[in-house]
Parts: C-alpha cells; sequence; structure tokens
C-alpha cells in the first residue's frame, strides 16, 4: 500500500510557558506546515453552484483580486525561513489559480529558486478546474514537477449538474480537454471529487468512471456540506442546517463503503483513495492519517489570501478565525501563535461526549469542526453533521482494513486483503444458494433470504436515474439529520 501522495508534516512540539494573553504569543514550534495560497483570491472563471469560496469576493470590496510581486516574494521567503524539514510544499489553489497567468508562475519558481534552503526541494501543487489549461501550461508543470489537483465530479451527467459556467453550461468537455492535455504532457496529477447530494447517488459509476474512463488511479472524495440558514441562504460557519445540494451523512457513508468494496476486491495497490489511506494509516496508529479531518488535531493548514492575510483553515476564511498579515507579522510566527495553536487543539478539546465515547474515534476524530452544527442524541450541541455517515463506513470497512493494516505491518503488502475478501465472497455466494428461500438470509440482515441476498437485489437497481444535465434548482433545505 503506498501512502505516497499523502502528505505528512511532522508533529510540532508544544512549548511550556505559553499561556500569556497576547494570541500571537508563540505556543508551539511547528517544523513543517501547509499553506494554500489563493493569488486570485475568490475569483474563478466558473460559477459552481456550490463553490462555498465564491462569495468570500465580499471581503474584500474593491480589490483587484491580483497578488503582487511583493507578496509573492515575502510568501515565499518567510515559507522557506519557517521550514527546518527538507521538502517544503507550495501549493496553490483559489478561485481558480490558472487565472493569474503563466508568468506569475514562473516568477514563483524563481523567487523559490532564490531563497532556497541548501538541501531543500519544493513541491508545487496546484488545484485548478482545468478549463484554461493549455499545452503551453502543461510543458511549464511538466518541467517544474507540478503536482495537479483536477475537480471532476464524475461522468458528464453528474459533473454537469454543478460544476457550471457563470452562464450555467455545463463545463464537463472543457475539464476533461484539460485533462487529457495533462496526461498529453505527463504531468503528475491526482482526481477530486465533491460529493453532493446528485452524484451522491451514483458511487460505482462516479468510481467506475475515474478509474477506467479518466485513468486515475489518485482520487479524492470530499463532501459538499454547504450551511444555511433556515431560508436556505448561505451561512457558513453561523448555519445549523445544510443545504439540498449537500450531501447526506447517511448517503456519504454508503457513496464511500460501495466505493470501498470495490476497491477491497480490486484495486488496492493500484489506485489510490486518499479516505482509505488515511483509515489505514489509523488503524495502523500512525499518529497521523495525512488527512487533517481524520487527525486527533488540526491547524497546520493555513490559508493565504491574495493581500497577505492569512487565516486559521481554507474552510475559515471569516473575519474572526484571521490570523494576521504576512506584511506585518512573519508568517512562521503567525502560525506558531496561541491563537493558531488554540484553534487547532479546539478540534479535539471540543468534542462532545459522544464523540468522546466512539468506538471509531480514533478514525474519525469528529471530522471537520465546520461540519460540526448538528446535535447529538443527547442534545449537546457540535456533533458533525456527517456522523452516522461515518460511523456506518468505518464500522463497514474495520475488518478489512484491519487484514491490510496487519499485512503492512507483518512486512507485506496491504493487497494481500484482495484474495482474502475473494475467498469469502465465494463462501458467501455459496452460502446463499444453499440456504432456502425462506431461511434467514447469511449476510445477517435478518431478512429472509428471498428478500435479501436471494433475492437478486443489485445497487444499481436501488439507483434513480441520472440527471439529464446542468442546472438543478438550487438551494432549498435538507433535514438536520
Ligand atoms: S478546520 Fe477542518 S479542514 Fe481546516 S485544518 Fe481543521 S480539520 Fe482540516
Ligand atoms: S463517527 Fe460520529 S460519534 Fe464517532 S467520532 Fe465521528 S462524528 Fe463523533
Amino acid at each position: 500500500m503506498s501512502t505516497q501522495s499523502t502528505r505528512e508534516l511532522p508533529w510540532p512540539s508544544v512549548q511550556s510557558g505559553s499561556t500569556g494573553a497576547d494570541p500571537l504569543e508563540r505556543a508551539w514550534s511547528p517544523q513543517a506546515f501547509h499553506v494554500l495560497a489563493k493569488p486570485t483570491g475568490a475569483i474563478c472563471n466558473l460559477g459552481c453552484s456550490y463553490c462555498f469560496f465564491l462569495d468570500k469576493e465580499e471581503l474584500y470590496e474593491g480589490s483587484r483580486f491580483h497578488m503582487s510581486d511583493e507578496v509573492l516574494d515575502q510568501y515565499i521567503r518567510q515559507l522557506i525561513e519557517a521550514h527546518s524539514s527538507p521538502v517544503v510544499t507550495i501549493a496553490w489553489q483559489g478561485g481558480e489559480p490558472t487565472l493569474m497567468g503563466l508568468d506569475f508562475y514562473r516568477r514563483a519558481i524563481e523567487i523559490q529558486d532564490r531563497y532556497r534552503k541548501p538541501g531543500m526541494t519544493f513541491e508545487n501543487t496546484i488545484q485548478t478546474n482545468g478549463t484554461l489549461l493549455t499545452d503551453e501550461w502543461c510543458e511549464f508543470l511538466k518541467e517544474h514537477d507540478f503536482l495537479v489537483g483536477i475537480s471532476i465530479d464524475g461522468p458528464q451527467p453528474l459533473h454537469d449538474v454543478h460544476r457550471v459556467t457563470k452562464r450555467g453550461e455545463g463545463t464537463f468537455d472543457k475539464v476533461m480537454r484539460g485533462l487529457r492535455l495533462l496526461q498529453k504532457h505527463e504531468v503528475e496529477y491526482n482526481v477530486l471529487t465533491t460529493v453532493n447530494a446528485v452524484n451522491g447517488d451514483f458511487p460505482l459509476e462516479v468510481y467506475r468512471f475515474l478509474r477506467d474512463e479518466v485513468g486515475t488511479t489518485w482520487m479524492q472524495f470530499i463532501p459538499v456540506v454547504e450551511r444555511v440558514d433556515e431560508h436556505g441562504n448561505p451561512a457558513y460557519l453561523n448555519g445549523m442546517i445544510a443545504s439540498d445540494r449537500s450531501v447526506g451523512g447517511e448517503q456519504f457513508g454508503k457513496f464511500l463503503s460501495i466505493i470501498f468494496d470495490e476497491w477491497v476486491r480490486n484495486d488496492v495497490g493500484t489506485i489510490f483513495v486518499q479516505t482509505f489511506e488515511a483509515a489505514v494509516r489509523n488503524w495502523m496508529g500512525l499518529g497521523s492519517s495525512g488527512m487533517c479531518v481524520f487527525n486527533e488535531t488540526c491547524g497546520l493548514g493555513v490559508a493565504l489570501e491574495h493581500n497577505g492575510d492569512l487565516y486559521a483553515c481554507d474552510h475559515f476564511v471569516e473575519p474572526e478565525h484571521l490570523i494576521g498579515n504576512i506584511n506585518d507579522v512573519d508568517m512562521g510566527d503567525l502560525v506558531a501563535s496561541k491563537r493558531q495553536h488554540t484553534f487547532g487543539m479546539d478540534k479535539r478539546d471540543s468534542l462532545p461526549q459522544f464523540c468522546l465515547d466512539c468506538d471509531v474515534r480514533f478514525a474519525c476524530h469528529g471530522e471537520c469542526p465546520k461540519n460540526r452544527f448538528i446535535e447529538t442524541p443527547d442534545g449537546d450541541p457540535g456533533l458533525n453533521y456527517l456522523c452516522a455517515g461515518f460511523k456506518d463506513f468505518f464500522h463497514h470497512v474495520d475488518e478489512p482494513i484491519r487484514i491490510m493494516a496487519e499485512a503492512i505491518k507483518g512486512g507485506r503488502e496491504a493487497d494481500a486483503v484482495m484474495p482474502v475478501m475473494k475467498s469469502r465472497d465465494e463462501a458467501f455466494e455459496s452460502a446463499v444458494r444453499v440456504a432456502s428461500r425462506n431461511d434467514p438470509c447469511p449476510c445477517g440482515s435478518g431478512e429472509k433470504t428471498k428478500r435479501c441476498h436471494g433475492g437478486g437485489q443489485t445497487v444499481a437497481a436501488e439507483q434513480p436515474g441520472m440527471p439529464s444535465g446542468p442546472g438543478r434548482p438550487r438551494t432549498r433545505v435538507r433535514d438536520r439529520r
């Protein structure tokens, strides 16, 4: 099992005597951290209906949303100075970062070379919708070894539901054209799929499309959880309900479980699904899953706006989570500040008792605090909206992931799980064949065999028809649970 694409950050050491009232007092000493730089701020050439970032334009009214050369220089110099690790990740995001034009990134590479410490290497990553990529872009990305993340939500009928132009037209063809250019130039890339209420019902269609038609070997599935007020208007961190575009909690768990079942029987070791990699790492007790959301604490992934404002996280670009501006205070000091340390520790310290008692907390850790806006069964606030799905998913994968974790610990490959699953499937199928129709189903559901696995139901039969085009109705309100 490879964990090559997960980005491990060294664990920071916590300093003693960090109890003063100054929020910028140093509270920890991260050897490395991750910055998502947004050189165009929230500006994007598309108008994806679920994008949480487009409205962030309002935070900088009247701005050109264009990172200046001075801020670019400050950013890279400070990032390098703050790192004692040999590898520094430099992540570009948006909005749509390609809108800055190639010359901006050429300058960024020059600045990296100028400030490089002896032995230091850089890993540039860029997250793009892919629609503006050209041969020239791809030649540059290849030459400088960028890792490109490209956003695709599945086959065309699923992708075009939400990923649309400002005029509401589907973008599938444009994204695939960009993706084929990346492949033509052999640029390293991975695929990011946001899982929403629509494509969330089509896990196998999405997975098989990415694997077989796109041809990617590395996938990320990110749940869309859009918080709204009682009128369905975006309310970000104050919204107490999820829009109807949001994936449902149980829906997301089922989405992951169905893909896992396909993956664990066919693709372990050849296809890398970030959530599954993280789960194996947590089952192995490695200390960090490689995904902030599934770590006990966070705070080492900050967001840099075009003007030098540094925020606690990409999902917390809100005035109350502004740590400071790198033109005024050094970035390393801002990340090491008490304010940011508290933000990161709160992920663990604000968990409700329901999570503290949970048998899969070691794998879930309450996921991301931005999604913790429902109540526990006991009425405590702060439970994750996706809780039901994570519980189902982590229980569902427990046994095969244990097998993988044991294999890796024993010096074998994780794909040792595949023949085990195959022989179990064969044993199960034969048990179903010999069971009489009115016997309890061998799967343990409690249903009669004829109404369960003896009845010939398939996942596909449970699924609704695919949507026929872009522009599904905009926000209405989904039930909190
Ligand atoms: S707030 Fe959520 S997304 Fe941000 S660093 Fe923490 S876990 Fe990750
Ligand atoms: S599965 Fe639910 S209860 Fe368990 S840690 Fe995650 S959010 Fe908390």
